[in-house]
């Protein structure tokens, strides 16, 4: 587990409770292992042991791919679509916006067509102007990363700034969002998305499937108004957003920036969490889904996330050793991952005895109703 340790990212606390330690198989070299745990000040719920921050940036240069998406997914249609009517009444369509990491724009070209006309963008995607102007007729899309705002855009001049699901990623939030704050116009509104601890706990989610490799912070409302009170920014509105899609959600919340953070700092500390019930319910879960695999050699199916996950608790079955990894994924191939190169599923073939262990939440189903047509091998379900 790596180790860097960090101060509470709202309040600087240094106090913490351990809630978790997320342990993932290394992806590609990237051991993005980290513990959870709630500042004993705030009560926010934030990853400690982290990676240190050239891991982080290699990784993230690692799996950025830039390639352009055909169409906006459904999940990201209904996130802009509740953005815009969050917005609507709240902002005059004469404010001038600038969307952070605007990727191709569809926020913008969302804004757009609701009537908001002067509308910039910042991505470090290289084709990301090009693809938004061809997507969605938006122009005024710079290449930047967040840090680089001030030197690309003129924020002095700009109503309102978006970041959208971009806070719950930063290893350095507090300071990051603080010199961007520092640039901006007093009177500035901030409009903030990011994942709702209120959502983890779904019947229809992956045990433990909310702690992902790039998640390092957690909001629930009353978080994410003291992260933005701490820096100097009064909380104007905050709306819950659920998205069944993806059995999860999400939050929007608009604030203004004073100028400066305030001088008597005061932390709302609720006492419950709903994370605590979604831990309870993830080990529940994972527990029941470990009782299904079979304490023998076998083959696991899938080179994601959830087999980061897996592999720890795979090595501690007794019985249970793992022969190797394959994904159909061809970019996967080859990719280390713990101590296991990733192979393509026509390997399976060589060992058709061996069961193969469907390592998916969501894709379960489709990966084993493929692998019944084209393998002999006994195949393992670890969902009902
Ligand atoms: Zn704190």
């Amino acid at each position: 587990m790596p180790q860097v340790s960090r101060p509470c990212p709202i309040c600087t606390s240094e106090s913490a409770a351990l809630c978790f330690t997320n342990p993932m198989a290394a992806i590609g070299g990237f051991d993005m292992s980290y513990a959870v745990v709630r500042c004993k000040h705030c009560g926010f719920h934030y990853a400690q042991q982290l990676a240190d921050n050239a891991t982080f940036s290699a990784y993230y240069q690692t799996v950025s791919k830039y390639d352009a998406p055909e169409s906006v997914a459904p999940v990201d249609q209904a996130r802009i679509d509740a953005t815009v009517r969050f917005l609507d009444g709240r902002l005059a369509k004469t404010q001038r916006i600038a969307d952070l990491g605007c990727g191709y724009g569809a926020l913008l070209g969302g804004l757009q067509a609701a009537g908001w006309h002067y509308l910039q963008g910042l991505d470090p995607a290289p084709n990301a102007a090009q693809c938004a102007l061809k997507m969605f007729g938006v122009k005024g899309i710079q290449r930047g990363l967040m840090s680089e705002a001030h030197t690309v855009l003129n924020l002095q001049e700009v109503d309102v700034i978006c970041i959208m699901c971009v806070l719950e990623h930063l290893p350095q939030l507090r300071s990051d969002l603080s010199r961007l704050f520092s640039r901006l116009r007093p009177g500035c509104k901030v409009l903030i998305e990011v994942p709702a601890i209120e959502y983890f706990l779904n019947p229809d989610s992956e045990p433990f499937g909310e702690f992902s490799l790039e998640h390092i912070q957690f909001f629930d409302a009353p978080s994410l108004t003291n992260l933005m009170y701490s820096l100097g920014a009064k909380q104007l509105a905050l709306e819950l957003l659920p998205l069944p899609m993806v059995a999860s959600g999400s939050m929007l919340g608009l604030f203004e920036w004073s100028g400066a953070p305030p001088v008597d700092l005061r932390y709302e500390y609720p006492e419950t969490s709903p994370l605590t019930a979604y831990v309870v319910e993830s080990q529940r879960q994972l527990d029941r889904a470990l009782q299904r695999v079979p304490a023998c050699p076998l083959i696991v199916y899938g080179a994601g996330s959830h087999t980061a996950r897996l592999l720890a608790h795979l090595e501690k079955k007794s019985g249970c050793s793992v022969l190797g990894i394959v994904d159909s994924n061809p970019n996967l191939a080859g990719k280390q991952m713990g101590r296991w190169s990733v192979r393509s599923p026509s390997s399976i073939h060589e060992t058709p005895d061996v069961p193969v262990l469907v390592s998916s939440f969501r894709s379960q189903n489709a990966i084993a109703a493929h692998l019944q047509k084209s393998v002999a091998n006994p195949v393992v379900l670890m969902y009902h």
